[in-house]
Formats: C-alpha cells, structure tokens, sequence
C-alpha cells in the first residue's frame, strides 16, 4: 500500500513508491513556516498561537523550543547567506536572523505605514526578498494582536535587503498567502485565501509574469483548491509546485494538472525541502510536523557532486 495518491503517471518519477508518511511531532495549536537549515541540519518551524520558533533535529530527531517569545513568527525561508529570514505576525515586520543570534529588522513600513503582518517569503537569486502581507495576524488575538491595517490592502511586495527600499508588486489580491518563483524565476505564484474574508474568492493560486526589471504582470489562475485552500507551497527542480491543502498535499505539474496527492490527516499549512539530500519533503499541518521522502530537490539547488 503506497502513502501516494497517484493521480498521473508523471508523479511516480517524483516518489519513491514505499516510502511513508512519517509523523515527526505533534503539541502545536497551529504550525506553519518551516526552512530548512542545512549548515544546522535542523528545520525551524512556527507555533504562531503559542508564539513560539519550534526547532526538529534531524540528527536525533527530537523538537525541542528555539525561541519564545519571538513575536508571532509566520513564515520563513533562507536567504544566500543561509541566514534565516523571517515574517512577525507581532512585530509586523520581515526580518533576519544574523549570525551573531539576533533578529535584525529589514522592513516594517511601506509608504510610511506599517505593514499588516507578513506571512510567507521567498528570495529570489537575485537576493531581493519577496513576501506576502494579508492581515492574519491583526485580525485577532490569537496568531498575534488585534490592529486595524494601515495600509488598508494585502499586497505582495518586494524587499532590497541592501538599500531597504520596498515596492509593491501585487495589488489585486483579496488575501495573498503563500508564494514561490518558478525555477527560471519568469513566474512567481502566488496562493490567495481571501474566501476566509470575503466569501466566494476562489481559493486559487495565480501565476504572474515576472519581467527581467523586476516588474510583475497576471497571467490568470494556475489552479483552484478542491480541498478547502491553498496556504503555502515550494517548487521543485522541474517546476512541480507542491502545495498545502486542507487534507493533503497536492503536487501539480507545470501545465497545472494535479498529478498526485499525499493525503495528511490534520489540515496542511506549508511545506519544505530539506535533509542533506533535499529530498524530504517537510510538512506542517495544524498540530504536528510530517516528513516524506521524494525523487525531487527544490528548484534553486544543485545535488553535488
Ligand atoms: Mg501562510
């Protein structure tokens, strides 16, 4: 018996058939966020209820508190540096964890008005930071504290580490949530969960054309959810775009087809690659973290050797 759902034959050569779905951890409220850090051989993840960074070794595998109180972390990803990049739900703020250990701010405004609360992120090759900002963590208390959004809109926007200067790129979603570039960087995509605010918004990841100045332009919707909404997602090496769902994850080859499926038996917030290999895929859902071994790497890195 296969922990797959195969759904078309492409997805087989991205599976190692009789691996399983294994149950690493649970004691979370709700987790989310998790990076892969290979110079530590550990994956960070968030417990964004209990405002905590939670840290699973894979060399003994055990999880263990990284840091709490943390400011509501969301999202996470690497920067080229391998430094751990982060979104604040509570300090609504991207920052960066330094080497020296601490947490540096590297945006907290755009046009002079805070930022909702940024929620995932990814850096492109070029080492701009790319992060999303629906208003999750100011709609309550719960995943940080009740605010009213200054900015009055959730956009996608764009960070030059180096000067600071924030762009906006995307304007036209109801709640941007989750995000990841093709592997040629000529698409980024982008999930919208906007239904939980304004009911009937497609839970659809949309595609938009990246410009080699930076500039972004829609191209429509890459797929919609059968299965309550898309959070996060990563893309592999050919473009394969593995997705949270709320029962599974979903794997959908570049042209969009849905080619398989990993049901999961909580709701699926996020996943990541990781392992010294690359090839386990990391998944956060709900209360607990879940790994599988796959036949693919993430897009932007290279096996050695
Ligand atoms: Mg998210």
């Amino acid at each position: 018996m296969s922990d797959y759902d195969i759904r078309d034959e492409r997805f087989r050569r991205l599976i190692v058939g009789h691996a399983r779905l294994e149950k690493l951890w649970t004691g979370a409220r709700w987790v989310e966020g998790p990076v892969y850090v290979p110079a530590a051989r550990h994956l960070l993840f968030s417990d964004i209820p209990n405002d905590r960074v939670l840290r699973f070794c894979e060399d003994n595998g055990t999880v263990s508190v990284f840091q709490t109180p943390v400011g509501y972390h969301n999202g996470h990803t690497l920067d080229h540096q391998g430094r751990v990049i982060a979104c604040e739900h509570g300090g609504r703020r991207v920052s960066r964890l330094a080497h020296d250990g601490t947490w540096q701010a590297l945006a907290t405004h755009w046009q002079g008005k805070r930022f909702n609360s940024p929620n995932d992120v990814v850096v492109k090759s070029d080492g701009t930071i790319w992060f999303t900002d629906p208003t999750y963590g100011i709609d309550g208390a719960y995943e940080g504290g009740h605010a009213t959004s200054e900015i009055g809109a959730s956009n996608v926007y764009r960070l030059d580490p180096e000067t600071g200067d924030v762009r906006v790129v995307i304007t036209d979603r109801v709640r941007p949530n989750g995000l990841a570039f093709s592997p040629d960087e000529a698409r980024l995509y982008v999930s919208d969960t906007g239904k939980s605010h304004v009911p009937g918004t497609p839970p659809a990841i949309h595609v938009y054309a990246v410009a080699t100045d930076g500039s972004v332009a829609p191209k429509g919707v890459f797929s919609v959810c059968d299965a309550h909404l898309y959070d996060g997602f990563r893309v592999d090496w050919m473009g394969n775009i593995w997705t949270s769902t709320g029962d599974s994850v979903h794997c959908y080859a570049p042209d969009g087809k849905l080619i398989g499926r990993i049901p999961i038996p909580e709701i699926v917030s996020n996943v990541a690659f990781g392992g010294p290999k690359r090839n386990r895929l990391y998944i956060t859902a709900q209360t607990s973290l879940y790994a599988i071994y796959l036949n693919s790497h993430p897009a932007g890195w290279t096996p050695p050797g």
